[in-house]
């Protein structure tokens, strides 16, 4: 194979002819840049005399002038010729057939390693065909696998493209691409499955437009491995459909949620079929679970009579967390409730206003004082503990700093954490509406608050970091689950978005509540890993990266914060070891590969890539593999990997 080897060494240039001495424009090279400098320009070759070098601006060494007046490779230690090139990519693969989507609902069947499999992995990266998003472009010279942890759903492919970066100046560099594997039920196997083997269906939903909600669901699920058992799980905009062998798994799994959120449920039977003989029939059962749409900080105005039953709370209320009931909270006293099941269904109550991103607003904190509850006030439903967490804060809106002085001072359950400068996010109760009618009267007649502070921000999320979320020093395990096509034909590119915000929300409602932690594993993030692997060697851990500092900054400075409910390090699980993989048909190492237990082929870690004749970096040359090494100078353009369809040359 021709191909560019990874460790081939660099730089081989043709240089010009020097110009001689005598000439009265030659610029002499001073020894001490010149014997610093490598490479050396062969001395005393003959020229016409026409060329006339410069001193590159850099480093000083003598060069024949060019644009920039740099030279090679003064040029290639700040160039990046991977801008534009995306360094991760996602790919679906059916758990059903082992296939892989390509395009537009046509799937393929390829091998780990293979040459198919990595056609379509390049055909994901965007930046490498045609001009990337600079105006340039690159030529891929050589693409191999690296070696990835088993399950870790990801594939990894180490790239090397390169680019004439100015007239005559070739720069290599070679980058790592990263592929999450996601499971998606194929069309075929998801038709097969449905006429196929399950018996007992459990379809969960709740009528809510966002997916909060079933995000912590799925980190309890996971937490205590509510869905061993379950054949497939499938997911929609509104809700989860779980299948499984039989009813008595089924029930075991609605009884797990009847724990853990609140329900009803309605069971339906379908009779598939009727042995005569014996008289047994077969049926299949379909569970209907309804999740009651009130969601953790939705805000509440409750009926008099219901505020009343549940201990005299205050009608405007907040929804403080989710279990088997509704429990609830007054933001301004502290006071707490909880609903059941029962009396919600009884009489259901729709969120004034749910907490959803566009309907909250960003406030700083510029002070705050404690407060002293009045008598009337409820001292029988509030806590002492909760009593003390409470004060009043003096709020600006983040919007209106700058602009003018408007201040709000309002009492807040959360008040105990709040220092100057915090920013928080909450409902404007001056400028959103109720739909309530009820509601809407107090609020315009200013019964109500002007602000209802929701939660804390930290990190980066509080102080506007455009990449805040990558900051964060912890991640969450994901269920493997197969997306509806529905789904994901309609209108993906939106539904992926909301997605996203949904999963930024609960991500800062996870911030911010330790209370809701105690439920979830947390794991340490890949940026927190790194960070702490770089302390333990004693090496500066911060390199290239100096935003890694960021990550633990809210860590360090604990001590003088008596905040109870930020993350911290102790909480955080070790390495994230995710249960289903990409399914591998390739086994662990050991002996020569033939079929596995299922009867289907595997390979040995880069066999099939050998035998394919793509390069494969094993485990420990991965772990010692830099994510971009530095671009490098070379004199002539390599043979292009692939053509533009991704096809192998
Ligand atoms: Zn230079
Ligand atoms: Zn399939």
């Amino acid at each position: 194979m021709a191909r560019i080897l990874r460790n081939q060494s660099f730089p081989i240039f043709d240089f010009p002819p020097n110009p001689p001495n005598h000439s009265h424009k030659t610029i002499l090279v001073p020894p001490a840049a010149a014997t610093m400098e490598e490479p050396m320009l062969p001395p005393g070759v003959a020229g016409g005399g026409t060329m006339v070098n410069v001193l590159c601006c850099m480093c000083g060494v003598s060069i024949a002038p060019n644009p920039s007046n740099t030279c090679a490779s003064c040029l290639a230690s700040k160039a990046d010729v991977t801008r534009g090139i995306s360094t991760e990519a996602t790919l679906h693969q059916c758990r059903g057939c082992q296939r892989w989507h390509k395009d537009a609902g046509k799937w393929l069947g390829c091998e780990l390693e293979s040459r198919e499999l990595m056609s379509l992995c390049l055909s994901k990266v965007s930046g490498l065909s045609g001009r990337n998003a600079s105006g340039d472009k690159v030529r891929v010279v050589d693409a191999g696998w690296v070696w990835t942890e088993p399950h870790s759903m990801r594939l990894k492919v180490r790239l090397t493209v390169q680019k004439e970066v100015q007239a005559g100046t070739i720069l290599q560099q070679s980058f790592v691409v990263v592929f999450v594997v996601r499971n998606q039920q194929c069309i075929e196997c998801q038709a097969e499955f449905r006429q196929g083997s399950w018996k007992s269906l459990v379809q969960v939903r709740q009528r809510v437009n966002h997916k909060r909600t079933f995000l912590y669901l799925e980190q309890l699920i996971l937490k205590h491995g509510a869905h061993r058992g379950c054949l497939s799980i499938e997911t929609f905009r509104d809700g989860m459909d779980f299948y499984f062998p039989d009813k008595g798994k089924a029930a075991r799994f609605i009884s797990f949620l009847e724990n853990v959120v609140p329900i009803k449920t309605k069971v339906s039977k379908k009779l598939i079929s009727t042995d005569d003989k014996s008289n047994v029939s077969n049926y299949k059962y379909t569970n209907y679970v309804e999740i009651c749409p009130l969601c953790k900080d939705d805000l509440l105005y409750l009926p008099s009579k219901t505020a009343r039953n549940l201990g005299n709370i205050s009608r405007l209320v907040m929804v403080k967390n989710i279990s088997n009931v509704i429990q609830l909270i007054d933001p301004l006293s502290g006071q707490t409730a909880a609903m059941s099941p029962e009396v919600f269904w009884r009489d259901p109550l729709r969120p004034v206003i749910t907490a959803a991103r566009s309907r909250l607003t960003r406030y700083i904190v510029l002070g705050k004082e404690a407060v002293a509850l009045e008598r009337n006030v409820s001292k029988k439903g509030t806590s002492k503990r909760n009593r003390n967490k409470l004060a009043a804060v003096i709020l600006a809106k983040e919007e209106d700093l700058g602009i003018n002085d408007v201040q709000y001072e309002e009492r807040s359950h959360l008040g105990y954490l709040m220092r100057s400068g915090d920013v928080n996010e909450g409902y404007d109760l001056k400028e959103l509406q109720f739909v309530d009618d009820d509601a809407e009267e107090d609020r315009s007649a200013g019964k109500l608050p002007d602000v209802v502070v929701v939660r804390k921000l930290y990190g980066g999320v509080a102080t506007n970091e455009a990449d805040a979320a990558k900051k964060r020093i912890f991640r969450l395990q994901r269920l493997d689950v197969d997306v509806a096509e529905s789904m994901r034909s309609r209108s993906a590119k939106k539904d992926q978005e909301m997605e996203d915000m949904d999963e930024e929300d609960f991500l800062r409602e996870v911030e911010a509540d330790k209370e809701m932690r105690v439920n979830m594993n947390l794991y340490k993030s890949e940026l927190l890993a790194k960070k702490e692997e770089g302390e333990g060697e004693g090496g500066d851990g911060n390199g290239a990266n100096g935003s890694d500092n960021n990550a633990k900054s809210n860590i360090d400075n604990d001590e003088e914060d008596d905040d109870d409910q930020q993350v911290k390090l102790d909480e955080l699980l070790d390495g994230l070891v995710l249960s289903d993989g990409p399914d591998k048909p390739m086994a662990d190492a050991g002996g020569v590969a033939k079929t596995d237990e299922f009867g289907m082929q595997y390979y040995e870690e880069g066999e099939k890539a050998t035998k394919d004749g793509i390069n494969y970096a094993g485990r420990d040359e991965a772990r010692q593999m830099e994510s971009k090494d530095a671009a490098k100078p070379v004199n002539v353009f390599g043979k292009e990997f692939m053509n533009k369809e991704f096809k192998f040359l």
